[in-house]
């Protein structure tokens, strides 16, 4: 079972699959004001204002590992299917 943890703002929401991720930190590079690595290098989703939605999505799909998933007003919108 994959470990998710669910972070929401305002329509968005986003799940990092914590036991997926690998730490390879490109989320960090596509919206670094939403992403940031942990101390065990693990993806968490920071306080305060996040990126743009698009950033955000870019952020997902330069995931090697896809283990962001964004939905919006409950519905996913990445990873698509
Ligand atoms: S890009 Fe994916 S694997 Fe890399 S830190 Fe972000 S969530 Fe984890």
């Amino acid at each position: 079972m994959d470990k998710a943890t669910l972070y929401k703002k305002g329509d968005m929401e986003i799940r990092v699959l914590r036991s997926t991720c690998i730490g390879a930190a490109t989320c960090v590079v596509y919206a670094p004001s939403t992403f940031d690595l942990d101390d065990d290098s693990i993806a968490i989703v920071k306080n305060g204002q996040w990126d743009s939605l698009e950033k955000i999505i870019a952020a997902a799909q330069s995931c090697p590992v896809v283990a962001i998933e964004v939905y919006v007003k409950g519905k996913k919108v990445y990873p698509k299917g």
